[in-house]
């Protein structure tokens, strides 16, 4: 019996709160309640896995919503917000962005979920008024 299978008959004894006697049952009629760990062991293991499988999709998901909000946030602003990591440009910042948003995807989207164009600002790259070179067309979002 593996390690794994001695902590779960340890838990079925004590949640099924068998007596002793099952201890003394001989090995041959054993047989079924080893059958009936190995299922369990087996179910544990299924569950497991499907769990991992949720948060993987989920964070997968997660992974990609951080990366279209970025990709909508304006040039400007993209270098606003990644100013402290030291980018050079809107490319690099996303993906500064990007990283530092790996270490709390939730936490992350609902900041970046915020994020919009300054009241009367470019819709092109979210400049406040005055901030940057966009031409009338693509300060109103045209192009
Ligand atoms: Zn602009």
């Amino acid at each position: 019996m593996t390690a794994e299978a001695q902590t779960i008959t340890e838990d079925i004894l004590q949640t099924e709160r068998l007596d002793h006697g099952l201890l003394n049952i001989p090995l041959a009629k054993r047989g079924n309640i080893d059958a009936q760990i190995d299922r369990y062991v087996a179910e544990q293991r299924k569950a497991k896995q499907k769990e991992h499988s949720e948060s993987f999709h989920r964070i997968r998901d997660q992974k990609k919503r951080v990366q279209d909000i970025l990709s909508k946030i304006g040039d400007f602003r993209v270098m606003e917000i990644a100013k402290p990591l030291g980018c050079r440009n809107p490319s690099s910042a996303r993906k500064a962005l990007y990283q530092a948003a790996l270490s709390n995807l939730s936490k992350w989207i609902a900041v970046l979920e915020r994020e919009s164009i300054p009241a009367g600002g470019c819709a092109s790259c979210w400049a406040p008024v005055g901030k940057c070179q966009h031409g009338a067309s693509e300060w109103l979002g045209e192009v």
